[in-house]
């Protein structure tokens, strides 16, 4: 329950998989509520239908939740504002269309699309700012009387005077009035426009602050002439800064993943991902980039954001990944792993093994991954049956087929007798045995590993051998040693 009177919003467009730069903006909303205990509402915002993407919200909201961010109202859990859907709101903005008419603060206008485009050409040639050219503004009633055309309502803006806005990240910024048109309130198919629904919405929903992306810093002079025309109080705003590809063009799909989705595919940990996305902006200081969800809420406040253009660093949030990686308690890593492979179900690894077996891997690669889909590839051997070795990968360099064939025949007897199994004693055994055959201690070590698990790069190999198990081992050695034995095995 909030004890505060702050109460902050996310009102996403339901069109498509969220850019990382919206999460963004998500998150400092949520830290915000949370760092005030105040409250967090979701909102969707779904009155523009010809932009709309079938299942855009779930998406959304998952990748909220998987994050950790948690919210106190919203289209799935409810609220005294419910419905939190626009297009189930209708009712109210148009009572609200309804009231800045009356006032004489908004009007009908029946201007035909073409005819708009005409004035946009015009505009365009004259090298004029583009926008409505008001011709409905005066023509009272008569406009919205014409035929069968519905009209649509268009906010009457002063045409003189400026509006300033005291923005909690850019400080003061004014607007000329005469430089913003009368935009559009109510399109003519009842639904009503961003800005419409947006204020009122607001209001209604009691909203203290505004934090947004600042791509919405010019719909401000808009929005707070609707905030007066209707009599309310406005809220205070926050524009948040832009989020940035290294080129400092704004981040795009030409630039690699965008959304949250991507980056849980690729194996990112999500509180590693949330901890990213809210450096892009604030900052506790010029040290610190390890923040617990607890830290972010404790220290997350409006003056420690940016006013400038935050880059979205690849490598840095790989590092970041791999930081959290290396950092998380084995456990812990094992039921994200086990998560992240029952959504993405790695080709390397048919059957998942439980959280018990993983338990004794995942200590052996911990320092070795960056992200998530590091794991299957290194560790893949340990869970199937029979490891496949070719013949040529056995033989190290300065060996050929025969000897590495007895010094695997040793390995495979030294190890059947071996007590304790354990990765020292394995190893204390093995490093003798090198010596007593004459071979270095890598050429022993290089056979082994491929021989035990198939791959060039493994975790660590005593320590891969203890966990693959005594007759797992001995019957991947006898298999190796088969395969020097046919003729192609020998060199
Ligand atoms: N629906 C807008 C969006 O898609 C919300 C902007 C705002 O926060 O006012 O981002």
């Amino acid at each position: 329950m909030a004890s505060s009177n702050v109460r902050v919003r996310f009102p996403p467009s339901p069109t498509g998989d969220p850019h990382v730069g919206n999460i963004r903006t998500a998150i400092y909303n949520w830290l915000f509520a949370r760092h005030h205990g105040g409250a967090f509402v979701i909102r969707i915002e779904d009155t523009d239908r010809a932009r709309m993407v079938e299942g855009s919200t779930e998406v959304l909201l998952e990748s909220l939740r998987w994050l950790g961010v948690d919210w106190d109202e919203g289209p799935d859990v409810g609220g005294p504002h419910s419905p939190y859907v626009q297009s189930q709101r209708l009712d109210l903005y148009r009572e609200h269309a309804e009231m800045l008419l009356d006032s004489g603060r908004a009007y009908r206008c029946l201007c035909s699309t073409q005819r708009l485009a005409e004035v946009r050409q015009e505009q365009a040639r004259l090298k004029r700012p583009s926008g409505y050219d008001r011709r409905c503004r005066d023509l009272g009633d008569a406009a919205g009387r014409d035929g069968d055309a519905v009209p649509v309502v268009r906010f009457r803006m002063p045409m003189e005077g400026e509006t300033a806005v005291d923005d909690l990240v850019r400080g003061r910024v004014s607007f000329d009035n005469r430089l913003v048109d009368d935009f559009v309130m109510l399109k003519s198919d009842g639904f009503p426009t961003y800005h419409l629904a947006n204020v009122v919405d607001d209001h209604h929903m009691g909203i203290s602050h505004v934090m947004r992306a600042e791509e919405w810093l010019s719909s401000v002079p808009r929005h707070l002439q609707l905030y007066a025309a209707f009599g309310w109080e406005p809220p205070r705003f926050a524009h948040l800064p832009i989020v940035l590809a290294p080129d400092r063009s704004k981040l795009g799909k030409r630039h690699g993943a965008t959304s949250v989705s991507e980056y849980r595919e690729m194996g990112y940990l999500p509180e590693a991902l949330l901890n990213f996305l809210t450096l892009l902006g604030w900052s506790l200081d010029d040290r610190t980039e390890i923040f617990s969800h607890d830290d972010l809420k404790r220290h997350f406040t409006i003056e420690r954001v940016g006013k400038s253009g935050a880059v979205f660093d690849a490598s840095k949030l790989e590092w970041m990944n791999g930081s959290y990686i290396r950092e998380s308690t084995p456990e812990h890593l094992v039921e994200s792993m086990l998560d992240f492979w029952r959504r993405y179900p790695p080709a390397e690894i048919p059957v998942l093994p439980d959280a018990a077996r993983l338990l004794k891997v995942v200590p052996l690669i911990q320092v070795r991954i960056k992200t998530l889909r590091d794991a299957a590839p290194l560790i893949a051997f340990l869970f199937r049956d029979g490891v496949e070795c070719d013949a040529a990968d056995l033989v190290q360099r300065g060996m050929d087929a025969e000897g590495t064939r007895s010094a695997l025949e040793a390995a495979h007897a030294g190890l059947a007798e071996l007590s304790p199994f354990d990765c020292e004693t394995i190893e204390g055994l093995l490093r003798s045995m090198a010596r007593h055959l004459n071979v270095k201690a890598g050429q022993l070590f290089g056979s082994l590993r491929v021989a035990t698990t198939g791959q060039k790069v493994a975790p660590p190999l005593f320590e891969s051998i203890e966990v693959l198990g005594r007759e797992r081992t001995l019957a991947s050695i006898r298999h190796a040693i088969g395969q020097l034995e046919t003729p192609s095995g020998r060199g």
